[in-house]
């Protein structure tokens, strides 16, 4: 892999032992679309580690054996990307970035991300936005990302919108980034500028401990994705940006009260279909109202209907991601046995008891948080949610097994 940058566009050129089918760290299969992406709002004069980190994010996938970067990184970044991924990195010959001082949130105004948010309230935001790529037809029109921008905006928090096509290079399964840390493609270039040490993302429990997309229904300490000490976690902290995850031992439905109780509660966006708020009608938005009944302990309220395909991943057998909190809703909502999610009830025994874990603090997460920011969190989370007790932490411990 050959990587160059002009300014802040990238352009990439694979080498003959690369392909460009390739797995993202998640192990989903995605496929290349096309070799150029660019951000804007962003410097161009960051640390070549920097560069070298955010171009990685976009060309992981596809690289085999060894990259070559169009600047000198430092030793510790090649070290890195060797111990992670097999990959010979180079040329060689930059001093290593020292970690700045503050920590940004990488900002989505989902509910985890604004419960992050919430946490650390002089954080100042990040913000990716998605644009069209000059040479890729945009068939997600759908997609408004200009409506989450416009909402960051309001929040009054200080804020870096960054704008990139980086989610075009991805021809499947669809738009996206290609791999889950090219989000923070932006915030890395930014983080010279903004003399940052660290980078908040929302992923909660579920993501970090439980499994999340990948593993289904497995405890995941070792997390390649999201610990501390698995590749990314690592490579992160190589070029002194540490990642940070101030809600990564709360569940979603405690995300979801958090966001929804803090002064941030008017700008929470989870779905980009609607234009004036979720659309209601896609799966995101069943899953999302599912757990915000459950913590306001209301009945559903969805126009969806068993029979609608968006239901089906949430009705077939288990495990399925996702699956901590469908018992959490199931738990908990009003009349659950009279919705689209009865047959659901089938292959579950809980109840409020059994999932009470669910409303508390990991401790675990918390201790891996960098020592700059870990007292803020904890202090958090000690007044608005409380620490899990034992038995509530062998529930997080012993999940799937
Ligand atoms: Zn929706």
């Amino acid at each position: 892999m050959r990587v160059t940058w002009t300014g802040t566009a990238l352009t990439f050129r694979l080498d003959a032992e690369d392909e460009i089918t390739g797995k993202a760290s998640d192990d989903h299969p995605i496929k290349l679309a096309i070799n150029s992406c660019s951000i804007g709002g962003v410097p161009d004069d960051a640390h070549p580690d920097l560069f070298a980190l955010a171009a990685w994010t976009v060309v992981a996938p596809w690289t085999r054996k060894r990259i070559v970067f169009d600047r000198a990184i430092s030793a510790e970044v090649a070290e890195e990307l060797y111990a992670g991924w097999g990959v010979k990195a180079g040329p060689v010959g930059a001093e290593p970035r020292r970690a700045g001082s503050r920590l940004a949130i990488s900002y989505s105004g989902g509910a985890d991300s604004v419960a992050a948010a919430a946490i650390h309230p002089e954080a100042p935001f990040v913000h990716f936005r998605r644009v069209p790529h000059p040479r890729v037809p945009n068939r997600w029109s759908h997609y408004r990302s200009d409506v989450l921008a416009k909402l960051a905006a309001r929040t009054g928090r200080e804020l870096s919108t960054v704008t990139s096509d980086l989610e075009f290079t991805l021809a499947e399964p669809r738009p996206g980034y290609p791999e889950h840390h090219a989000v923070a493609a932006g915030a890395l270039l930014l983080a010279d500028q903004l003399d940052l040490g660290g980078l908040g993302f929302g992923y909660e429990l579920g993501s970090r401990w439980l499994g999340g997309g990948r593993y289904l229904w497995r405890y995941t300490p070792d997390n390649p994705m999201w610990s501390p000490h698995g590749r990314w976690g690592r490579l992160f902290a190589a070029v002194g940006v540490h990642i940070v995850l101030p809600v990564g031992g709360v569940s979603e439905a405690t995300t979801m009260r958090l966001a929804l109780g803090s002064g941030l509660k008017d700008y929470v966006r989870w779905c980009l279909r609607g234009t004036n708020g979720p659309c209601r009608t896609c799966g995101k938005c069943l899953y999302k109202e599912l757990i915000q009944a459950a913590v306001e302990r209301r009945p559903l309220d969805t126009p969806i209907t068993a029979d609608q395909p968006v239901a089906r991943k949430w009705l077939k057998k288990p495990p399925y991601g996702g699956m901590e909190m469908v018992q959490y809703g199931l738990a908990r909502v009003p009349g659950i046995e009279k919705t689209l999610f009865a047959g659901t009830l089938d292959y579950f025994d809980v109840t409020e008891e059994s999932t009470r874990w669910l409303d508390h603090c990991y401790p675990r997460a918390l201790g891996e948080i960098p020592e700059p920011w870990r007292g803020e969190a904890t202090a958090f989370m000690k007044e608005h949610v409380g620490l899990m007790a034992e038995d509530e932490i062998r529930k997080v411990e012993t999940w799937g097994s």
